[in-house]
């Protein structure tokens, strides 16, 4: 533990890791994104903001805390 993590607070926010159902590059992503996520292989989107929880558009390999 680092003061730096104590700084940070913990939302219910994740990190996922997504593999691309286009191209099946993986990458990791913020489940509440604010932004359109791209793959940055193919270009196709990964996930989208929905004002809360991302929608997703790809498939969730992993969870990450
Ligand atoms: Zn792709």
């Amino acid at each position: 533990m680092t003061e730096w993590n104590k700084l940070i607070p913990k939302p219910r926010s994740k990190f996922w890791r997504v593999r691309c159902l286009k191209c099946n590059n993986e990458q990791i992503i913020f489940s509440n994104v604010t932004n359109k996520i791209n793959c940055n292989v193919c270009g196709e989107t990964l996930a989208e903001p929905t004002g809360g929880r991302a929608k997703i558009k790809a498939e969730i390999v992993a969870v990450l805390d």
